[in-house]
């Protein structure tokens, strides 16, 4: 091992991994640290008990054509990686409790786009006619058809007002709401109509709920693993305390191992822990500090991770919802006053559904997420659980009968695992940075940070999309102005 390095990667989270992987294709010496013990962050697969499983409900969308499978062509390793997209006309179940009381399915392939009943089904599903229809089909025109500049200039417009420009249905806005809740774990309101319709789009056409072959992190895995073959180093159970700012510049990380050295440095652990714990403040210009100091996070998803003797449920990915249960703002902070849905929004990743294998035979295992608050000290995402449990017994009671393991999770789990909590409620939130307006698009956070050679990478900044694809996007794009600034200093 050396302790110097062409760049070091701080975070082997979907981001890191992947930026570090490329730079270490491009040829560069690439140090890549973790405070866990294996790559993956938010979306590492663990081993426990003879189970493998994400400590949460992870699936991907795009499921097709997305970045992972740019990825793992770029590294040439798309026979390892596995990518499971689903296939057959069970692929994806709405679940929706009608406004009389009763509970409707739709059940249907990952790919609706291509799905010939989609438009029965949904109008089966949640009691709507055809001039319902009809508004709804000139939506998904839009949805599908505008441009670049067109989407570009709807940066400041909220996706549930955009949603309503078009009269549509009830039903439709509690659809598409839920899912964009669950896409970017952020309230509807505040979603700015850009960012919600690419990513629909790409919902729409390439699927939602991609798993991979022996679990959700494997390629993050992977990814390291390619940087220790290609002369880098990956190492585990390695924080870094500080990143190390000399004349200006970023020039390497103390960690509990020791310190080490690289004219550049990657920061995967999000922009608020960077900025405010990782670097000095005196390091940071003042106003930039101030800014990420005001900055949001996404909201936090709670829930329970069940193990089953028997598969109770046959579809590996399930949404569950009535008009009550998305959140915009106000329904965000009703809840917070006491004020709860009829049902709450139900994400289940039934992951033995993608892949028996990771359990022992016949067993299944449901991952399950519920929207609540990012603050690893909520009370609230107690009673999230709760309440989320109380809908599980009601839709589904055989799980009760069959359940031999069940492991409740809040915000607190995700912060210990992953992003450190800097700033007050904070730490625990789902995806990172919020998707909402002024956070997002144009006025994205720069994957460029004001201290050069220190740049950002993940969720936070350089890419866009839902959860891991997005972290994937920029890494892919932060992999691009590494690599740019170390051959203009090897040219020199
Ligand atoms: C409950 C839940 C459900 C989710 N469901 C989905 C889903 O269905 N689909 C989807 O696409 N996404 C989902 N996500 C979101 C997705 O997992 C994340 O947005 C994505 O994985 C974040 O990737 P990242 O690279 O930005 O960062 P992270 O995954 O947060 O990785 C950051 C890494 O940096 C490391 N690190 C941080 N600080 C330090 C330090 N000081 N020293 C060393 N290492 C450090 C961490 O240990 C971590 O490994 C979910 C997340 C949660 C919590």
């Amino acid at each position: 091992m050396t302790d110097s390095y062409d760049v070091i990667v701080i975070g082997a989270g979907y981001g890191g991994a992947t930026t570090a992987a490329l730079c270490a294709k491009a040829g560069m010496k690439v140090l890549l640290l973790d405070k866990n013990n294996q790559a993956g962050g938010k979306a590492q697969t663990i081993h426990r008990r003879g189970y493998a499983y994400e400590m949460w409900p992870v699936l991907s969308l795009p499921a097709s054509e997305s970045r992972f499978h740019d990825l793992v062509a770029e590294l040439g390793i798309e026979d390892e990686a596995g990518l499971i997209v689903p296939e057959g006309d069970k692929a994806i179940e709405l679940k929706y409790l009608r406004s009389d009381g009763e509970w409707r399915s739709y059940v249907g392939p990952s790919k609706q786009a291509e799905d010939p009943l989609a438009l029965d089904r949904l109008e089966e599903t949640f009691g709507v006619g055809p001039e319902d229809v009809e508004k709804m089909l000139a939506m998904m025109g839009q949805i599908f058809t505008l441009g670049e500049d067109d989407l570009d200039a709807l940066d400041e417009t909220g996706m549930l007002p955009w949603m309503r420009s078009f009269g549509v249905a009830e039903p439709v806005i509690a659809y598409m709401s839920a899912m964009l809740n669950l896409i970017f774990v952020a309230p509807v309101d505040l979603i700015p109509a850009s960012e919600a319709v690419r990513t629909m789009r790409q919902l729409f056409l390439g699927g939602g709920g991609r798993y991979h072959k022996g679990g959700y992190g494997r390629v993050a895995e992977l990814a390291a693993a390619y940087v220790e073959e290609h002369g880098g180093t990956f190492l585990t159970g390695t924080r870094v305390d500080k990143i190390i700012v000399d004349d200006g510049r970023a020039v390497g990380v103390s960690t509990d191992a020791g310190e080490f050295r690289a004219p550049i440095v990657v920061s995967n652990a999000g922009i608020q822990p960077t900025v405010l714990k990782l670097v000095d403040d005196e390091s940071v210009p003042e106003d930039y500090l101030k800014w990420v100091e005001t900055l949001e996070p996404g909201l936090g998803l709670a829930g329970v991770r069940y193990f089953l003797d028997e598969p109770v449920l046959d579809t590996g990915m399930i949404v569950a919802f009535s008009d009550e249960s998305w959140w915009d703002t106000e329904r965000y902070e009703a809840v917070q006053d006491g004020d709860w849905p009829d049902v709450p929004l139900v994400f289940a990743a039934v992951v033995t559904e993608y892949d028996p294998e990771l359990a022992p035979d016949g067993h299944q295992i449901i991952l399950v997420g519920l929207l609540g608050s990012p603050d690893p000290k909520a009370d609230l995402n107690r009673e999230v659980i709760e309440r989320g449990e109380a809908a599980i017994a009601q839709m589904w009671p055989e799980i009760g009968d069959h359940v031999i393991r069940r492991e409740p999770y809040t915000a607190a789990a995700v912060s210990n695992m992953t992003r450190d909590a800097v700033v007050a409620g904070q730490g625990g939130e789902c995806i990172g940075l919020s998707q909402i307006i002024g956070q997002c698009g144009q006025s994205k956070p720069s994957a460029r940070t004001p201290i050069p050679g220190l740049y950002l990478v993940g969720t936070d900044a350089g890419g866009y999309g839902c959860g891991t694809h997005q972290a994937v996007d920029s890494g892919f794009n932060v992999a691009a102005m590494v690599i740019e600034e170390w051959k203009a200093a090897v040219t020199v």
